[in-house]
């Protein structure tokens, strides 16, 4: 089958998903991380989220971050070391503003689109929510081992977008 020019360009669902994920993850406010998801139901779009404070009350870029310190083990050099680690908990994680703004009965065998991997908390939720396929971009190692576990044990389609590429200006680095 021959391909016409417009199908050199015209963007594969993945890509086409992705990238409103990145688009919605422009809405966050937090500095440290802005994250997007998108929930997909047979191609359909029913949702979109993005990571910030409850509604009505002041968010980082009003009130600042809400730092709490981790500690965490982590591989330094082939050793393992703990290791202190900042996180922002002000804002309430994309996937789980999705999962309460979409109805249970159509997030059943639903895909969602997010531009981080999910947390260990996100994911538990996820894993309870009806969704049978998650597809990220960016890696978040710290969790990644029981993620992936708890992906395998649920039968939920777990993929890394590896080769994706962010629209431009929509992507951000993160603090980690
Ligand atoms: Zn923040
Ligand atoms: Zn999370």
């Amino acid at each position: 089958m021959e391909t016409s020019p417009q199908d050199s360009v015209r963007k594969d669902w993945d890509t086409y998903f992705m990238d409103i994920a990145y688009m919605v993850s422009t809405r966050s406010r937090c500095p440290r991380r802005h994250v997007g998801a998108v929930l997909v139901q047979g191609k359909k779009l029913l949702g979109t989220a993005y990571n910030g404070a409850p509604m009505g009350v002041d968010d980082c870029s009003e009130a600042g971050c809400m730092i709490v310190e981790e500690v965490e083990l982590t591989m330094v050099d082939s050793e393992e070391r703990m290791v202190k680690k900042q996180r922002c908990i002000r804002t309430i994680h994309a996937e789980q503003n999705l999962l309460m703004f979409t109805d249970r009965i159509d997030r059943e065998g639903s895909t969602v689109y997010v531009t981080d991997q999910p947390c260990w908390t996100c994911a538990n939720m996820l894993a309870n929510s009806g969704v049978k396929e998650i597809v990220y971009h960016r890696n978040y190692p710290k969790d990644s081992e029981k993620v992936v576990t708890l992906m395998t044990q649920k039968g939920i389609v777990f993929r890394n977008l590896a080769e994706y590429e962010p629209p431009a200006h929509s992507g951000m680095s993160v603090i980690s």
